[in-house]
């Protein structure tokens, strides 16, 4: 996934400290202190997730969900969401990274954008548990602003005063955010949606990412509620909105971007915005294929998302990039996804979305030492030998058998290196538990 898109057979990936100082051909190998067997494996950059709400593994397959579009299905979950606390948003952070790094993870972003009155500072407890994994992190402040009471979609004990958004989502900045080549942490803004901030936080939110050169993430036409929402209320379709609030930059990379029209996505390719495409959360919520060829071809940045743990439940990156591939073949031609198309989404898209061409998703020398080696043998992958591009993506499902972020491992043979999986996962059973009995009361 270099700049010319080489593919190596029989090739090797050398890291040194935290970058990647050298790729080759079999026989030119160089020493080194630990070496990776990569034999009948495909090596591939880290994979990167570009939208996610990691504390929504709490309510994983939470039953209204099944049945309810998404209007109806957020407003089943931010009762028991309002629960949220430091502990929580650190242990289903620490839980649903691991996921993710299984799944070739090696950079996410979070859109945290619960914060209930005195929840304390969930930002740098989820932050904590990526440093804890060695995961690449992009945590958004995220906010809403927009109650009930006031034509907005969550009740009033989930949002937040204008203020104290803007006045937290500065210090989350001055505190963790890092502008160092490689680095490991980064913060967005991220006000939730229209549906759920006021257009003044959209504006002032811009300004401020604007003034501490940070980059802006939301929700953007995820479904017909969604546009209807735009049109009854703003009395435009979303891009004119987005436009309107000045989020049509480059700086913005917005979640989802389902509906656009014709016109919508040739505005949006020409402000270079990028696109998280969430595949399964959109097939579970019914909400409807992005048109992400058309995207592409425009010059938006089209990366991947999980998504929140209770729309999409599973968080595979492996699986939302066979989604692309499959969903971009029904709605634009057999020969418009390709496995190499999902690649290049997973990778170099994520890397737009998130402003770090050249640093992450790549591996080129010089980019991080973030790398993902998939086995390619077993009964999955029998006869798959023509091309192991197309086979990574067609045979499956896959977990990553090695993930190495920053020159470190994160996944050694298909298992998590942190000695800390099984208390995690104790602790996040009884959290979940008392999040879902709260639901039930
Ligand atoms: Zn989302």
């Amino acid at each position: 996934m270099d700049n010319e898109r080489r593919e190596i057979a029989g090739g090797w990936v050398a890291i040194t400290g935290s970058k990647i100082s050298a790729v080759g051909a079999s026989g030119s190998e160089p020493a080194a202190r630990e070496v990776i067997d990569a034999r009948g494996c495909l090596v591939t950059p880290g994979l990167i997730n570009t939208h996610h709400h990691l504390y929504q593994n709490l309510t994983r397959a939470y039953p209204p969900m099944t049945t309810a579009p998404l209007f109806g299905w957020l407003q089943s979950l931010y009762p028991l969401w309002s629960t949220l606390d430091e502990e929580s948003a650190h242990v289903s952070a620490w839980v649903g990274l691991a996921e993710l790094a299984l799944s070739g993870c090696t950079t996410s972003t979070d859109h945290l954008y619960v914060h209930p009155a005195g929840a304390g500072d969930l930002l740098t407890a989820e932050i904590e548990a990526a440093q804890d994994l060695g995961i690449r992190f992009h945590p958004t402040r995220g906010s809403m602003s927009l109650s009930v009471k006031d034509g907005g979609l969550p009740p009033d004990n989930v949002v937040q005063d204008h203020d104290v958004i803007l006045a937290e989502s500065e210090a989350a900045v001055k505190r963790h955010h890092d502008r160092e080549h490689g680095a490991m942490v980064r913060i967005a803004l991220a006000p939730c949606s229209p549906f759920s901030v006021t257009k003044k936080l959209m504006i002032e939110s811009a300004e401020l990412a604007e003034k501490l050169d940070v980059r802006l993430h939301t929700h953007f036409a995820e479904n017909s509620e969604d546009d209807d929402y735009s049109v009854a209320t703003f009395g435009c379709r979303p891009t004119e909105y987005l436009e309107e609030v000045g989020w049509c930059t480059d700086r913005t990379w917005v979640a989802h971007c389902v509906m656009p029209n014709d016109d919508e996505v040739a505005r949006l390719g020409k402000a270079g915005i990028g696109a998280a495409h969430c595949p399964s959360s959109n097939l579970i919520l019914a909400s409807g294929i992005s048109p992400v060829v058309a995207l592409r071809r425009a010059g938006v940045h089209v990366g991947l998302g999980v998504d929140g743990s209770s729309s999409a439940d599973s968080a595979s990156l492996w699986l939302e990039a066979r989604q692309a591939m499959l969903l971009a073949k029904l709605r634009d031609g057999a020969s418009a996804g390709s496995a190499r198309m999902a690649l290049e989404i997973a990778t170099r898209g994520g890397a737009g979305c998130l402003g770090r061409l050249g640093e992450i998703g790549e591996l080129s020398v010089g980019a991080v030492g973030d790398v993902a080696v998939w086995s390619l043998q077993g009964p999955r992958f029998a006869g798959a030998i023509a091309d192991p591009i197309e086979a990574w993506l067609r045979c499956g499902p896959v977990s990553a058998a090695h993930v190495v972020v920053n020159g470190k491992s994160v996944v050694r043979h298909g298992e998590l290196v942190s000695p800390r999986v099984d208390e995690m996962l104790r602790r996040h059973d009884t959290l979940a538990r008392r999040m879902q009995n709260f639901g039930s009361r």
